[in-house]
């Protein structure tokens, strides 16, 4: 069997990796080339995204991707001043009921991206947009590139997110909303901010504040075992770029509007939009803001895809935010779609069951685990 994965996001890579150690001939197609596009800085991995990963993953890169993560969070802090200072206002379990988060740790994202590609560089072509396929009379797909290439696979998997060019022509009725919410990320150097008194007060719980109409999010990434050490005992194989320089930081997220936003757009204009708009915050929220790196800012755009109705199957399928968005927890539910796809498209590879029958039971796990909780989020 030949699989074609359009995207080298975390659920492509996840994707390829699981397949590959399933003895299944994959490659994978991605636009961006090898430095990739700022995403934002960090990710909070529950167990759905972590089983993925151990499942997936060759056993080094899962030790290197859990290695260095940071410790484990289990409530949710909110923040409040007193006195003029911070101090903690009330705490909630993350006990994955409605609107809360799973209990988790953080993961560095540019770091988790490396990890992924390690290993893969026969398997991912840059630079390579796919642009269209076209299902065969002899059950095969062939997908085209926008330089003009063309291959032939018998699966096609869009992994290729929000945007999804496969989802456009695959499933046309399925269609995301801009919701105009934008969400500022960011991140300060953990050694800039030690003397808020932050770190102490917040050790690893995700936490936030509100004030006036303003609300800011925290997360503290202490590394469990330094990159560069854990890259030398785990996966030397992985880029020393990857672990150059990277450092204990605190993560914030600002909710925002486009119209709030306006015209900002580069990093360091992103940045100092939101040094403007958390001036009711206090003291030490601001400063946190003020000291951080400006290059590693970025203004993501939150959309929803309603649930869809059930499809029919066929060899072109998707995962991830193609067909889900969850902003919160997305990378979560697009691991977990790749673990379930690798685990059927085994079956398949074994003789266990047809290729279509695989496909829709994927499909099938796939809107129900994904799409509850996408709902509840929205
Ligand atoms: C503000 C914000 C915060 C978030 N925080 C979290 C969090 O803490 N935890 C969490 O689990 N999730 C979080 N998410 C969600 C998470 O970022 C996404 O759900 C996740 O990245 C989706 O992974 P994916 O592999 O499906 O798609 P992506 O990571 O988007 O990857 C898709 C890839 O496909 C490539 N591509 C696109 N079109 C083509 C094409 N035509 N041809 C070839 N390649 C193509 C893209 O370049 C990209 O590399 C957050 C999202 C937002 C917006």
């Amino acid at each position: 069997m030949r699989v074609i994965v359009v995207g080298a996001g975390v659920g492509g890579l996840t994707l390829a990796h699981g397949l590959r150690r399933a003895g299944i001939d994959v490659v994978v197609y991605e636009r961006d080339s090898a430095q990739g596009r700022p995403q934002g800085i960090s990710l909070h991995i529950d167990e759905r995204g972590a089983s993925a990963l151990r499942a997936c993953l060759p056993p080094a890169h899962a030790a290197m991707a859990e290695a260095t993560m940071g410790g484990p969070r289990e409530q949710t802090l909110a923040l409040s001043e007193v006195d003029g200072s911070l101090a903690v206002e009330s705490t909630q379990p993350s006990d994955g009921l409605a609107g809360r988060a799973r209990p988790g740790r953080q993961a560095h994202r540019p770091l988790l991206r490396a990890v992924l590609l390690t290993g893969l560089e026969e398997v991912v072509r840059f630079d390579s947009e796919v642009t269209r396929f076209v299902q065969r009379g002899d059950g095969t797909v062939r997908v085209w590139c926008a330089d003009g290439s063309v291959d032939t696979a018998d699966v096609l998997v869009g992994a290729d997110g929000i945007g999804s060019a496969i989802r456009r022509q695959y499933l046309p009725h399925v269609q995301v909303v801009d919701t105009g919410r934008r969400m500022l990320m960011g991140a300060t150097p953990l050694r800039a901010v030690a003397d808020t008194g932050l770190p102490d007060l917040i050790g690893d719980s995700p936490a936030s504040m509100r004030a006036g109409g303003t609300m800011l999010a925290l997360g503290l990434l202490r590394f469990t075992e330094s990159p560069a050490t854990a890259r030398n005992r785990w996966l030397p194989a992985l880029s020393p770029s990857a672990v150059a320089e990277v450092e204990d930081y605190l993560m914030w997220a600002l909710p925002s509007t486009q119209d709030r936003l306006g015209s900002a757009e580069s990093p360091a204009a992103v940045w100092h939009r939101a040094t403007e708009l958390i001036s009711d915050l206090p003291p030490a929220l601001r400063s946190v803001v003020a000291r951080a790196w400006p290059d590693a800012t970025v203004a993501l755009r939150i959309g929803m895809i309603p649930p869809p109705l059930p499809w029919q199957a066929s060899p072109v399928t998707v995962l991830g935010d193609a067909i889900h968005l969850a902003p919160g927890f997305g990378a979560n539910l697009a691991m977990q779609d790749a673990h379930h796809l690798r685990d059927a498209l085994a079956e398949v590879d074994r003789g266990r069951i047809t290729l279509l029958d695989a496909l829709a039971a994927y499909e099938n796990t796939m809107r129900r685990t994904s799409f509850v909780p996408a709902k509840a989020s929205a």
